[in-house]
């Protein structure tokens, strides 16, 4: 079954082909660690990693490079503003140094809860400000560059296919021209690659074009020819990295080498809140795995809310979404325990299950429709069941829920004290207080049943 991928360069679901017979190249953009991720971030790397998990699945060898943006990302994508990481250090009374380490712990720490895969290279940008000003070099020596007040920057219109990967239009880019546009730049589209420190920075460096820092997008270029050549397979990132950071990626690495960059540019679609709002890590709107652990979920059950939908379409994220995630989660493992716990005398086939469910993997990364087909494996009388469980976990490779794991359900901390406070309430006749908890546990998956010795919870299967 061929693995189809759908490429933002042809806007089309391509069969991939790898460079190497059976290896893949595989880059994604990693954070900018001024803050911690928020659940929006933590999408795309699950996709990410979903898409790897898939690969391996197909029996690739995949090299996984993943950056940190710990310098060079500002306020604003045109190249003004402030340095994200320099300005999260004044807020905090920390120093750049610090904010860069604490987020990025964070982080790490959340993927690693999400169950996703580690890159085999994680690379920071201020690790790599050699081979940053090495590829700068090349550029001007090429004459792709200019020198202005703020910096030096990368002339757009030196390259005939600039704003490919988006569909972009220069003459568009020109009229669009926003009023925060740095002096002195030739075109609305051209970005910096090197930025002047103007002031002293905690994170500078010198260069033979003066002291300062590199803009955000070159750190991509550099690190990932650096680990997985000139041309490598697939390129990675959430979608508003089209317009911007993978076609500037795009613009100075083709103009480098003369060759094409990556093959397959894969991008996932956004966690949205209700009316459409944007989750930034800048704004108000901000959700942390954390906050989600501290309401009594857990990152298993946000990474199959996630798997829910294809990576390509967005996600209204609301608490009910998540509540019905989690439930499907809990009847999942409640059944896979039973299964795990009897055997039966069937002998029914499951190379039909094993089919389908690579064909919806190998269909680019259909999760929803992959999910359908575990639920009906585990419905179907006519299986085995071992050979049921045997399948689900080789599901679970690529699903990434843990599954082999699951222990015997205990009821939820969060639970026993709703039950706790509906005695209360019952003892001291408070009976809509004690109605409106028992819906609560209800609509949580539980079923609370009253005796004379107490109370009993049960799960809802
Ligand atoms: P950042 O740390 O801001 O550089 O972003 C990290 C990753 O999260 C990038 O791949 C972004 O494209 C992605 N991203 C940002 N906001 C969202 C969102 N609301 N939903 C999904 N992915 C997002
Ligand atoms: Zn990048």
């Amino acid at each position: 079954m061929p693995l189809k991928l759908y490429n933002t360069l042809t806007r089309k679901k391509e069969i991939f082909k790898p460079i190497k017979k059976n290896s893949v190249g595989l880059y994604t953009c990693g954070p900018t660690v001024y803050n911690y991720a928020h659940i929006g971030n933590l999408r795309t790397y699950i996709f990410e990693d979903i898409l790897k998990r898939v690969l391996l699945y197909n029996k690739y060898k995949v090299k996984h490079v993943m950056n940190i943006t710990d310098v060079g990302h500002l306020t604003s994508d045109s190249d003004t503003g402030q340095d994200k990481i320099e300005k999260a250090s004044k807020k905090e009374n920390k120093t750049a140094w610090q904010i860069a380490k604490f987020y990025t712990k964070a982080f790490l720490e959340d993927t690693k809860k999400l169950n996703i895969l580690k890159p085999d290279i994680t690379c920071k940008a201020t690790d790599y400000i050699k081979e940053q000003i090495d590829l700068i070099k090349i550029l001007e020596e090429k004459g792709y560059t200019y020198e202005i007040e703020d910096g030096i920057y990368f002339n757009t219109s030196k390259l005939k296919d600039y704003g490919k990967l988006a569909k972009l239009k220069i003459e568009e880019l020109k009229e669009g021209a926003r009023v925060d546009v740095v002096k002195g730049k030739k075109h609305h589209a051209d970005f910096a690659l090197w930025k002047f420190s103007k002031e002293r920075r905690q994170m500078e460096w010198p260069s033979k074009y003066g002291i300062g820092f590199p803009g955000w997008h070159i750190e991509c270029s550099a690190m990932s020819m650096k680990y997985l050549g000139e041309t490598f397979d697939i390129h990675c990132g959430g979608i508003d990295h089209i317009p911007v950071h993978h076609t500037n990626e795009i613009a100075q690495t083709e103009a480098a080498t003369g060759k094409k960059f990556v093959n397959y540019w894969l991008h996932g679609n956004f966690i949205v809140l209700k009316d459409d709002i944007k989750m930034a890590k800048s704004g108000e709107n901000f959700i942390t795995l954390k906050a989600l652990e501290d309401q009594g979920y857990t990152p298993e059950d946000y990474r199959y809310l996630t798997l829910t939908a294809n990576y390509r379409k967005p996600i209204m994220f609301s608490e009910e979404a998540l509540e019905g995630a989690k439930n499907s989660l809990d009847k999942l493992t409640t059944k896979i325990l039973e299964i795990k716990a009897t055997t039966n005398e069937s002998n029914g086939k499951t190379d039909k299950y094993e089919k389908l469910f690579e064909k919806a993997i190998n269909d680019d990364l259909n999760t929803p429709k992959a999910l359908a087909i575990l639920w009906d494996l585990i419905k179907d009388q006519k299986v085995n069941n071992k050979t049921k469980y045997d399948l689900i976990l080789n599901f679970d490779k690529i699903f990434g829920l843990n599954l082999k794991n699951i222990k015997k359900s205990l009821i939820p901390q969060e639970i026993k004290d709703l039950a706790d406070k509906r005695e209360k309430a019952r003892k001291e006749n408070n009976w809509d207080l004690a109605d409106t908890i028992r819906d609560k546990i209800t609509k949580k998956g539980y079923s609370i049943e009253d005796s004379n010795s107490g109370y009993k919870i049960t799960k809802n299967v």
